[in-house]
């Protein structure tokens, strides 16, 4: 690891000013930390905004659910009106990693950590998005069991942020300040793939903080669940994930979001599963049938075509377990 300066911060105008030129915030500093350990990150500043307290505090309002970005992924978890009111949210910050982990990972961090590609988190393989010297995406013609199975053409990474999943099935926005003052960005437009940009994988610039994430109020009849599948019953990042959000009219389906997380470099919402559910009365055969819809576009490698069935299991189980028809799977993981 490079020897490296750290300022500690307790308000946003003073991390503001402390970022430029080799400077990079650390929050809970999990993914930062290991990065730097494996050398693929050597900023010479750490800006901790821990003891930022106005990045803190969860708030509900008749307008949604404003989250501080410093929110942990196990306050998020044991929030009780997340629990009711955003149960996908407070499903994905819940089963995300191990309890250590979530209590010091940073909801933030968690949506702004960098992509899983082992070719990608090693010093011994370069690759187009790292220095862009060499032309190759490893994984397709290296080992590819975990990687991207839809838009995979450009690069094959996948983006392991659980809360993302919730926070885009539910039409979520991030507020980012800097000194030029501050931006909102939908949760849709967070993300960058591959085949826009390379090095960047988010919209957010440099010295820009996240300040804010807002979840606007859901609809009346709204329900929502996430569910994660891996090799590991805990400790690990998911295989497939799925967050799903219904607005219910008894069965009948007014409105679906279905939003698959480590499926294609960033998280995707499946439009075509979605209008299969649209207008229908859910059960097993719709759910089925959305399941196998999100995997029409499914462009799988040479040994990750089980993700392709391991999605529609997460899927259609996650539908059912929206709509109350099923309880949360138990060889779901977390
Ligand atoms: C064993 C294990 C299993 C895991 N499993 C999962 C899993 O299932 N699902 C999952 O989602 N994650 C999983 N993780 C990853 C973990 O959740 C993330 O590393 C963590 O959420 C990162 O949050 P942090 O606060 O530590 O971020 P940091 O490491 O501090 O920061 C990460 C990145 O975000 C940037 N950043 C942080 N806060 C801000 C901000 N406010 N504004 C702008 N940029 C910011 C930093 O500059 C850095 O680039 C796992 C990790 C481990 C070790």
């Amino acid at each position: 690891m490079n020897k490296f300066a750290f300022v500690d911060c307790v308000t946003v105008d003073e991390a503001l000013g402390q970022l430029g030129e080799g400077a990079t915030i650390k929050a809970g500093g999990i993914d930062l930390i290991d990065l730097m350990k494996d050398e693929i990150v050597s900023p010479s500043k750490l800006v901790n905004i821990r003891n930022v307290d106005s990045l803190r505090g969860i708030t509900v309002t008749q307008d949604g659910l404003r989250l501080g970005p410093l929110s942990t992924l196990s306050e998020i978890a044991a929030h009780a009106q997340i629990q009711k009111t955003y149960t996908a949210l407070s499903d994905a910050a819940g089963h995300a990693a191990t309890p250590q982990v979530r209590n010091m990972a940073t909801l933030g961090g968690n949506i702004m950590q960098r992509p899983r590609c082992w070719y990608f988190r090693s010093t011994d393989f370069d690759c187009k998005k790292k220095s862009g010297a060499s032309d190759d995406c490893h994984a397709h013609t290296g080992e590819n069991q975990y990687h991207a199975i839809i838009n995979n053409d450009v690069c094959a990474m996948v983006h392991p942020s659980s809360t993302a999943v919730p926070l885009l099935a539910m039409n979520a926005q991030v507020e980012l300040t800097s000194k030029r003052g501050k931006r909102t960005v939908a949760m849709t437009d967070f993300y960058v793939p591959p085949e826009k940009s390379l090095t960047n994988e988010t919209i957010v610039q440099p010295g820009e903080i996240i300040t804010a994430v807002f979840v606007p109020t859901p609809d009346p009849g709204t329900r929502s669940a996430y569910q994660k599948y891996g090799e590991k019953e805990s400790f690990d990042w998911p295989l497939a994930d799925a967050g799903v959000v219904l607005v219910m009219d008894g069965n009948q389906c007014r409105k679906a979001s279905i939003v698959l997380g480590v499926a294609a470099p960033t998280p995707i919402r499946s439009a075509a599963a979605e209008a299969v559910l649209t207008g229908k009365t859910i059960d097993e055969a719709t759910a089925r049938a959305a399941a196998a819809a999100a995997m029409q576009s499914a462009t799988p490698l040479s040994q990750n075509g089980f993700k392709t069935q391991l999605f529609q299991t997460a899927i259609y189980r996650t539908v059912l377990l929206a709509a109350g028809q099923m309880q949360r799977d138990p060889s779901a993981i977390g």
